[in-house]
């Protein structure tokens, strides 16, 4: 689950990072007062929505006025932002970021992440902030710095030093730098983060470092235990069908081709996706409706996977071990009667109740295309694609 970049700041805010002082703003004149009252001469608007490139899209605008921040809010909020990030129809800004603007001296990446090989949180940094961390790695790898910490020690002192030597900090930046970056790791351990980035951690002003972006991710598993990050989940941001997905105890992620799965277990799931893939098609989306599925429930799942447009058949495998294949054949025909399902549907079936499931779809008139097996079921999906109009 990611995080806008005012709901990270506030939160590193308060593990001691230092951030430059700003206000959320819903409206223009919003962001008119949060200026005022943050007082100074110069302001940074910045567009809140989850994506990165947003300075080179636009969406970060320097102010030297009041009226300059009305101007620039009413250039962002309530508008479609375009960045490298957000695809080509870009991301509706509800809310601004006024912040005081600093004067950078030098820029600076610093950014926390599981290392998935080595199996701990690691530090990256690099002398080359602002852009991309992917593509310094791609252009400079030699300008990456990187530190794995122990988990039972914790960010040491000595590492910090190093990490903040090897970047280019000199004097009283490193003890600066050795407090943020133990901060921040204690705020992405604390709250079971995937991800801490600050691009650019800038030293400004009067040499001071600061965090002056910010974009945090966690772990959506870990929510339950981590309150203060569920209250900061902005469901705008998010894929409605995979928010509807979550609301029925489906697991639903959206994927671009046009076959719908409708499966049980996340295994067999990403099984059918592979048997798709193998036979030359490409899956809708990933559905897992999980064991002990009520007829309501694939009725659920069908009307998820029928709010894409471009999923032009739908292929139902289940294995049937907790789940009954008599209930899901039940919610198939309840689906079929209750929702205009214009594309056709192949259904595996396999496990317990099979024969009464089978008969409960033979009787229903639907025209289902059954399949004996998972082979024979991807087969089939591409079979019937084929034989259909584009
Ligand atoms: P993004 O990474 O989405 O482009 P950033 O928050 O990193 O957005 O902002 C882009 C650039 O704008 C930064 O690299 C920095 O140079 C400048 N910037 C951002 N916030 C401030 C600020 N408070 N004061 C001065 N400059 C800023
Ligand atoms: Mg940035």
């Amino acid at each position: 689950m990611n995080i806008h970049e005012y709901q990270a700041k506030e939160l590193l805010r308060e593990y001691g990072v230092r951030v430059p002082p700003g206000r959320v703003a819903h409206t223009v004149d919003n962001a008119a007062t949060a200026a005022e009252e943050l007082g100074g001469e110069r302001w940074v608007v910045k567009a809140q929505i989850h994506a990165g490139g947003r300075g080179k899209g636009g969406g970060i605008r320097v102010a030297g006025s009041i009226d300059e921040v009305r101007h620039c809010a009413d250039q962002l909020i309530g508008r479609h932002l375009v960045t490298p990030q957000t695809g080509a129809a870009g991301r509706l800004v509800q809310r601004v970021l006024v912040e005081r603007a600093c004067r950078i001296h030098k820029e600076f990446y610093l950014g926390l992440v599981i290392d998935r090989g080595t199996q701990r949180i690691t530090v990256i940094a690099s002398e080359a902030g602002g852009m991309d961390i992917e593509e310094v790695a791609a252009r400079h790898p030699g300008r990456i710095v990187r530190e794995a910490v122990d988990p039972a020690v914790g960010l040491m002192d000595f590492q910090c030093r190093k990490i903040a030597a090897k970047i280019g900090l000199t004097g009283r930046q490193i003890p600066e730098a050795t407090k943020l970056m133990q901060a921040l790791y204690r705020c992405f351990r604390d709250n079971d983060a995937l991800l801490a980035e600050i691009n650019p951690l800038a030293v400004v002003d009067e040499g001071q470092l600061m965090a002056l972006d910010a974009k945090m991710s966690f772990d959506g598993n870990a929510l339950y235990r981590r309150e203060q990050i569920t209250a900061m989940r902005d469901f705008d941001e998010e894929d409605p069908k995979e928010v509807e997905a979550t609301g029925h105890g489906l697991n639903y992620i959206a994927l671009d081709g046009d076959v719908g799965c409708i499966v049980n277990g996340a295994g067999l799931a990403m099984a059918t996706m592979d048997a798709i893939s193998f036979h030359g098609g490409k899956p809708a989306n990933f559905l897992d409706v999980g064991g002990g599925a009520s007829p309501e429930k694939v009725e659920n799942a069908f009307r998820i996977v029928l709010q894409d447009p471009s999923v032009r058949i739908i292929l139902v495998n289940i294995f049937a071990g907790i789940n009954r294949c008599d209930w899901i054949a039940e919610g198939l025909v309840q689906a079929m009667r209750d929702l205009k399902i214009g594309v056709p549907i192949v259904v595996r079936l396999a496990g317990t109740n099979v024969d009464a499931g089978r008969a409960i779809l033979a009787a229903s008139a639907f025209p289902f295309i059954m399949a004996d097996n998972l082979d024979d079921a991807a087969t089939r999906v591409m079979a019937t694609l084929r034989a259909a109009p584009a």
